[in-house]
């Protein structure tokens, strides 16, 4: 049985590290924004290249508290991925504004630049780019466009911890990163976790403010804020865990390498992700596209390998997004892409031989679904 994600075998390779962390966090009698959030900010801005960094309580609220501090709201327009986790649309449509979305480019999933330009309005306050899959965006374009209209550029980062784009890891090539510490992410907590990176001072002060009930100094409250911190706990465990972080993601980029290569020749039946030329994909997960994707999931699945679709519904054709009228067929490449891809396994502490059994089990069940089809042909 080869599992999509270890996660229990990728917390107990840091067993010891992680219960210290605990320990001190106990010990300090201190459990809500003291020195481990402190600490794992400034360590984490570092890390990443940018001059501010601030914890909050998840992914989601990483990407709504920087919308909100952007004052953009009801009446406002967005720009989002057609093809992306959900939260990504979720954060715009909790401050109140509307969702566009744009497609994709076919061959690197990222939103495509070109396609930015026509759906921008004179109600357009951002652009929102996901590094989907861990890979970064074309952040050069985007931000030109953004700049020629004035327009903000929140990058969506939460697959993407230690990505690199144009020689610079991400966290401040656009005006904020939202970051998520969700368990199975590249950088994750024990639980859930989440930040911005930016080099805006006012924005990083907003935020602070934003977090922690609209306050600066305790119960005096400058506006109508919200309860979204990171845990001093979640704080001590990630503190543990960054310094593992560029080790994991080269040993993700040695499994890529060994996909790649051994799966190279069942193309075209089966679309392998490409490498960008500019850009270190922080390879989150390994999707390849197949256009009888359940029929090999399920084929994989029973010879023992765990699959995971992301995601199996585009975002404009979930029920909670009805009311946005965009039905079958409005945004054809994003709903392409859920119909055909499939994420194969990858993670820090997969082996050699794991990923050979996948290989194995790929190409066999990819020219069983050949030979068959050619029979029914
Ligand atoms: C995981 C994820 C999020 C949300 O993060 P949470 O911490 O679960 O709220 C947002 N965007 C993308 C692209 C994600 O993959």
């Amino acid at each position: 049985m080869i599992p999509f994600l270890d996660l229990r075998a990728i917390n107990l390779a840091q067993r010891a590290e992680l219960l210290a962390a605990f320990e001190r966090v106990l010990d300090s009698g201190w459990y809500v924004l003291g020195q481990e959030v402190q600490q794992f900010e400034s360590e984490y801005a570092a890390w990443c290249g940018a001059a501010h960094c601030v914890g909050v309580g998840n992914g989601l609220d990483a990407l709504s508290l920087v919308l909100r501090a952007w004052d953009i709201g009801p009446g406002d327009e967005v720009i989002v991925p057609s093809n992306t986790y959900i939260a990504t649309w979720l954060a715009v449509t909790h401050v109140g504004a509307t969702p566009v979305p744009v497609e994709p480019d076919s061959d690197s999933f990222n939103i495509d630049p070109a396609r930015i330009e026509d759906a921008i309005t004179p109600r357009t306050r951002a652009v929102m780019p996901v590094h989907l899959y861990g890979r970064p965006a074309p952040m050069d374009p985007i931000v030109e466009i953004a700049r020629r209209h004035g327009l903000r550029v929140l990058e969506d980062g939460a697959q993407a911890h230690g990505a690199s784009y144009r020689g610079q890891r991400l966290g401040a090539h656009g005006d904020a990163v939202a970051w998520s510490f969700y368990p199975g992410k590249n950088l994750g907590a024990l639980g859930d976790g989440g930040a911005v990176t930016s080099n805006d001072a006012k924005l990083a002060v907003r935020l602070r403010q934003l977090r922690n009930y609209g306050s600066q100094r305790k119960y005096h409250n400058e506006e109508v804020g919200f309860n979204s911190r990171l845990d001093e706990l979640q704080a001590a465990l990630l503190r543990a865990k960054l310094p593992l972080l560029e080790a994991g993601n080269q040993h993700r980029a040695a499994i890529a390498q060994q996909y790649l290569e051994g799966l190279a020749d069942l193309s075209p039946m089966l679309r392998l992700p490409t490498l960008a030329s500019d850009a270190q994909s922080a390879w989150h997960v390994f999707v390849v596209r197949h256009p009888q994707r359940d029929a090999l999931a399920q084929a994989l699945a029973a010879d023992g390998v765990g699959t995971v679709i992301h995601y199996p519904v585009a975002p404009h054709l979930q029920p909670a997004y009805a009311f946005l009228g965009l039905g079958r067929g409005a945004l054809p490449m994003s709903e392409a892409m859920h119909r055909e891809v499939l994420s194969l396994p990858i993670g820090p502490t997969q082996t050699q031989e794991q990923t050979r059994q996948v290989i194995s089990a790929v190409r066999a069940a990819v020219l069983a679904l050949q030979s068959n089809s050619g029979a029914a042909a």
